[in-house]
């Protein structure tokens, strides 16, 4: 079975877990990372949620209203109410999967203070229209979400550049991983800084429990992804045995992990600077192997394949179908398995109703009908 995800490990990884812990594994993880992604400062968390959550505290907003997609991973909006803000959510357009910024425009009110703007999918958001609502109003900030985008460019910058600061997610699902674990990117001096002192008052530096955990996780994680045991894998997630593993939030509830105010771990620390070095290799692949599907489903019948973007990073390909389980129960025969990754519309989920301003009727459409295939090499054989 090719898995509709498959993190980029080899022995690199493995090696790094078994290195003996450093004093400063997390501090040479964020240099590292820094300066892949240009920017003055990295700074880890537990999670990407946790790194948003204490980003907007050291912003200085509380009680504001905070632009998001609608159409997004259900974290981000947690984040926004653990802060004390309230999330304002906006439809896509069609075209791509991102949020309408004409229409996140409209939304702006007096209380407006921030707006996070994702790159889903890895597909840039619209910097000359970002670029436009910053001039107009720039007492409002822009939260760059690149948990998708390690490294998408808007006509030649990386979005991850172009706001007041960026998170990115680094869980086993994501471009490259830590294992858990976040980051926050800024060029900003004093935001750094005051991201750091809240860091270091809020958070609780992580036990040995922990630590434990994270290795035993990974361990298990390595071999799973292997052909041999992916099919055991898929036949148990499919019959809803892994959920408590692969499940890491719960959509009908706005909570946080047990763990989110423990910091990352130091093994995690050292998975993720293997993988920092090898982020644009990882990407350049996934570039190819997006437009070998292109080429493969051009014209397969009854599916609306994604844009070709050159400065997409292709964190998953996805597509249009009308009857998704249908294709997802027919590729599993044939061996692959693909997956349906947000499959939901944050303002419909019972605990944000109260945030549902209207119909968000692209972002619910795209939430019941897209399917993602496996950016990954190994499905060419399978196919041909
Ligand atoms: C994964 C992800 C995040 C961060 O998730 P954490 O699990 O908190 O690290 C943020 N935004 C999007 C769009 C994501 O997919």
């Amino acid at each position: 079975m090719i898995p509709r995800f498959r993190p980029r490990l080899d022995g690199r990884e493995l090696a790094a877990v078994f290195t003996l812990p450093k004093k400063d594994d997390i501090n040479c993880f964020e240099k590292e990372f820094a300066k892949q992604f240009e920017q003055k400062y990295a700074i880890a968390f537990p999670y990407g949620r946790t790194g948003l959550l204490l980003l907007l505290e050291a912003m200085g907003l509380k009680g504001t209203e905070i632009i998001c997609p609608a159409y997004t991973c259900v974290v981000v909006p947690h984040a926004i109410v653990f802060s004390g803000n309230t999330p304002v959510f906006i439809d896509c357009k069609e075209g791509d999967f991102n949020m309408d910024l004409d229409a996140a425009e409209n939304a702006i009110t007096e209380n407006t203070k921030a707006i996070i703007a994702t790159s889903i999918f890895g597909y840039p958001v619209n910097l000359d229209k970002l670029e436009r609502i910053r001039n107009k109003y720039p007492g409002i900030k822009i939260i760059q979400d690149c948990a998708h985008s390690f490294a998408a460019e808007w006509k030649g910058k990386p979005v991850n550049k172009a706001g007041d600061a960026a998170i990115f997610g680094l869980n086993i699902s994501k471009t490259i991983t830590s294992i858990f674990g976040g980051m926050v990117t800024t060029d900003d001096d004093s935001l750094a800084n005051k991201l750091r002192s809240l860091r270091s008052q809020q958070l609780k530096l992580a036990s040995l429990l922990k630590s434990l955990k994270r290795l035993f996780y990974f361990l298990a994680i390595y071999p799973a992804f292997s052909k041999q045991f992916y099919g055991l894998i898929n036949q148990l997630e499919r019959l809803g045995l892994l959920n408590r593993f692969v499940k890491y939030y719960d959509e009908g509830m706005i909570d946080m992990p047990k763990d989110y105010l423990e910091m990352i771990t130091k093994v995690e620390s050292r998975v993720g600077l293997a993988q920092v070095n090898k982020y644009r290799e990882i990407v350049r692949q996934r570039k190819e192997i997006a437009s070998r599907w292109h080429k493969y489903l051009k014209d397969v019948k009854g599916i609306k394949l994604p844009p070709v973007d050159n400065g997409a990073t292709y964190s998953h390909f996805v597509c249009l179908v009308d009857d998704r389980k249908k294709w997802i129960e027919c590729w599993r025969k044939q061996g692959i398995q693909l997956g349906q990754l947000i499959d939901y519309c944050i303002p419909y989920l019972a605990a944000y109703s109260k945030s549902k301003k209207g119909e968000y009727l692209v972002s619910k459409y795209f939430s019941e009908h897209t399917i993602n295939f496996p950016v990954d090499n190994n499905v060419w054989a399978k196919l041909s």
